[in-house]
């Protein structure tokens, strides 16, 4: 049998193209039938000419992905999609339908992730594998579609799901160049944001490349000693470096760098932690985002701050003049956190039936 070509691997369209000797024109259409009016497969091929249509269509992998489950908030907009890969493996992509009706979709880069943060329900799956491209792309093509029945279109795209996105960086780069792409979705680039647990190189080079594409920091201390606790990586990548990669960010980009600082109680919540944040970010343009702690089961050593701690921590860093919000955290009751889902669903496949 013939190997199939994804619709996202423009080459390999190309070549096929090429082949069947189809107007190069004709193929920009069926593109923007799929990317742009989000019309689905077959929508997209009767763009082509009669002669090759079922050529293409046998060719052509237009959904890498199969949606295997879709879980929605009772108590909020928040819509969990459980996607399975080619190779079997699960990841996970959440829709977020805040009130003031800005849909905003988490996508994943990766099948669990090696950085391990301790705070993480991927880190604890460890690393399993990398997302394609065309794996990337298809969690926003189909949760795309999703929310287009419903007469609404995704605004914002974070990549904020399982993985660190730059372990995965060549196929995000490249993602990221056809989500923003004039022949792909054509998104703008200020309504995306790539999240990123630290690793200066990658960040310097993705905001060289797509300098409006915005980068948020998981930072979540600046006491060298507690972020190495909570974060393995950060051995690797000293605060203080981290603080000139924002510098260099600022000096790129004119968007404001986003810091993520996950409230945990006893570890990085006190009114003196408040205070050597805010001499850490002096002069840099960021804008502070605290997040409830989600508990997951594999870390019971961290509990979230009360929400008095989170308030009086944010009125510090905002009187110090620090732009700061609390993320109000949506879709609780669909483990929402970051690979819950996709950890408990993993559980429950590889248990014997004797056990269930
Ligand atoms: S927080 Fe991000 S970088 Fe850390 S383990 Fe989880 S997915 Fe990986």
């Amino acid at each position: 049998m013939t190997e199939r070509i994804s619709i996202h691997d423009s080459i390999a369209i190309d070549s096929l193209r090429r082949q069947r000797r189809v107007d190069p024109h004709r193929i920009a259409r069926m593109r923007r039938v799929f990317y742009k009016k989000l019309e689905g497969s077959e929508a997209a091929i009767d763009e082509l000419p009669v002669e090759v249509r079922e050529a293409f269509a046998e060719r052509i992998d237009f959904h890498p992905l199969r949606l295997e489950q879709r879980i929605d908030s009772a108590s909020d907009g928040a819509t969990k999609l459980v996607f399975v890969t080619a190779a079997g493996a699960r990841v996970e992509s959440v829709l977020l339908r805040p009130e003031t009706g800005r849909t905003a979709l988490c996508i994943s880069s990766q099948v669990g992730c090696a950085a391990n943060c301790d705070f993480c329900a991927t880190g604890k799956m460890g690393f399993q594998a990398n997302l394609s491209v065309g794996e990337m792309i298809d969690q926003v093509v189909q949760a795309a579609q999703l929310v287009a029945h419903e007469g609404r279109r995704v605004r914002n795209i974070v990549l904020m799901g399982m993985g660190e996105p730059f372990h995965n960086e060549r196929a995000v780069d490249e993602a990221l160049a056809t989500l923003l792409g004039a022949e792909g979705f054509h998104h703008p680039a200020s309504r995306v944001l790539i999240s990123t647990v630290g690793i200066p190189e990658a960040m310097l080079r993705c905001a060289r490349r797509f300098p409006d594409v915005g980068q948020a920091l998981s930072l979540h201390a600046v006491r060298q000693d507690v972020r190495e606790q909570i974060i393995p990586l950060a051995r690797k990548h000293p605060v203080s470096e981290l603080r000139e990669t924002i510098a260099s960010l600022n000096a790129i980009q004119s968007r404001t760098v986003m810091i993520e600082y996950l409230m945990l109680a006893g570890l990085n919540d006190s009114m003196a932690d408040a205070a050597e944040l805010v001499r850490f970010l002096d002069g840099l343009r960021v804008h502070v985002n605290l997040i409830p702690y989600n508990a997951i089961d594999d870390a019971p050593q961290l509990v979230g701050s009360t929400r008095e701690v989170r308030d009086t921590f944010a009125h510090a860093l905002k009187s110090a003049g620090l732009t700061t919000t609390i993320r109000y955290s949506m879709g609780a009751d669909i483990e929402a956190a970051c690979g819950q889902l996709v950890q408990r669903l993993d559980r429950e496949s590889s248990r014997r039936p004797d056990e269930t």
